[in-house]
């Protein structure tokens, strides 16, 4: 479905600066959508280091990745930001009366005045299995991470993948299930010990059945596993899913004239504009003279791109600086009057 959205402000990328640029733009009165190639917000923090704590956010003596994601989400709230995600910002030009029109993946458009690039350090995209034609049955029979299980209750379904996110989809499907096969290249899992544990305990009492090997053809009811033997393998499935790991991709941001420098976008240091007026890059993505990849850099990078982006929606309009502690302007605004 397509549809043409007009914005003041597009943010490519939902990870913890996307997120907090989206606050400062809200500041300033400035609207805007943000978009992310995967089904969540939190970029790398949550969809690399969910769990684990993060110490060096200001204010924050310790949170989680996931922890941080779901403050952020809470701090934006009351601007009431519309996502939109697992849609991948493809293209972006220049129209006539300086404008930019954006296209997604999945046909959606954003006609807007700024831009703000939080691509971190690219699109996350699950990593994809091999089979020619395979991707037929995406959506159907086969499906890349799926955010929830209840789909699969009473069928047969393969597993494939050796990680925590593998491991935990088997097991929760172990009691959905009509059959649970876990399918991996060798019998070693990188995963969180307990996981792993649980795992083998329904693996010796036949719940989870394990097969080693690879995918290597498929047809309307089986999937062909190549096992390490050389030997090949029929698995009867109606469902395939596959988790095996998620990997960035710069994709389309390297076409769109920005003079990247080592798949960097250059940006100036006092709005943290790119060479292009109106596209603004914070956070991991851009590069200037002592860039350093840290979540709090991010955080005031977006700060001042948000002030730079007020001249362009509001031009010839000087704004004021003020304090969430006394403006009652933005009490108003963050609701809190
Ligand atoms: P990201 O978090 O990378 O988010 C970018 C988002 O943009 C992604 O979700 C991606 O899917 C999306 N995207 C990209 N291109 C497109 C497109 N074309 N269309 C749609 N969506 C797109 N930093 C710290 O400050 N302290 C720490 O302790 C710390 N620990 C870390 C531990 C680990 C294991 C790792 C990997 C990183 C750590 N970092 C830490 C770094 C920190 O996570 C990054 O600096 C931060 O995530 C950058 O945020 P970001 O919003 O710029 O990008």
């Amino acid at each position: 479905t397509a549809a043409l959205i007009e914005t003041d402000a597009l943010i490519i990328g939902a990870g913890p600066v996307g997120l907090f640029q989206a606050f400062q733009l809200g500041l300033l009165e400035i609207s805007c959508h943000l978009v992310d190639a995967l089904p969540r917000a939190g970029g790398q923090c949550v969809a690399l280091y969910g769990d684990k704590p993060i110490y060096d956010i200001p204010g924050t003596p310790v949170t989680t990745g996931r922890g941080l994601a779901d403050s952020l989400l809470q701090q934006i709230a009351p601007f009431k930001p519309q996502f939109h995600f697992a849609e991948q910002v493809a293209t972006l030009d220049r129209q006539d009366d300086g404008r930019l029109l954006l296209g997604t993946s999945r046909g959606s458009s954003f006609l807007c005045k700024t831009v703000f690039i939080a691509a971190g350090v690219g699109a996350f995209v699950p990593r994809r299995i091999a089979v020619d034609g395979i991707e037929r049955l995406e959506g159907s029979r086969l499906f890349y991470h799926p955010d929830a299980l209840e789909r699969f209750a009473g069928q047969s379904v393969i597993v494939h993948g050796g990680d925590d996110a593998a491991l935990e989809a088997a097991l929760a499907l172990a009691s959905l299930a009509k059959t649970v096969t876990l399918l991996h290249r060798r019998d070693v899992f990188q995963a969180e010990d307990a996981t792993i544990a649980a795992v083998r305990e329904r693996i010796a009492a036949g719940t989870i059945r394990l097969q080693v090997g690879q995918p290597a053809g498929f047809d309307d009811t089986q999937l062909q596993v190549a096992t390490p033997d050389a030997q090949t393998v029929s698995l009867p499935f109606d469902a395939l899913i596959a988790c095996l790991g998620i990997s960035p991709r710069l994709g389309p941001i390297a076409d769109w004239g920005l003079a990247l420098e080592r798949k960097q976008v250059p940006v100036d240091t006092e709005k943290y504009e790119t060479r292009e007026r109106g596209i603004f890059a914070v956070g991991d993505i851009n590069t200037y003279p002592g860039k350093k990849k840290l979540i709090v850099c991010g955080f005031h990078e977006a700060t001042l791109a948000a002030w730079g982006a007020a001249a362009v929606v509001f031009p010839g309009k000087s704004i004021p600086l003020q304090y969430t502690t006394t403006s009652t302007r933005l009490h108003a605004l963050l609701g809190v009057a």
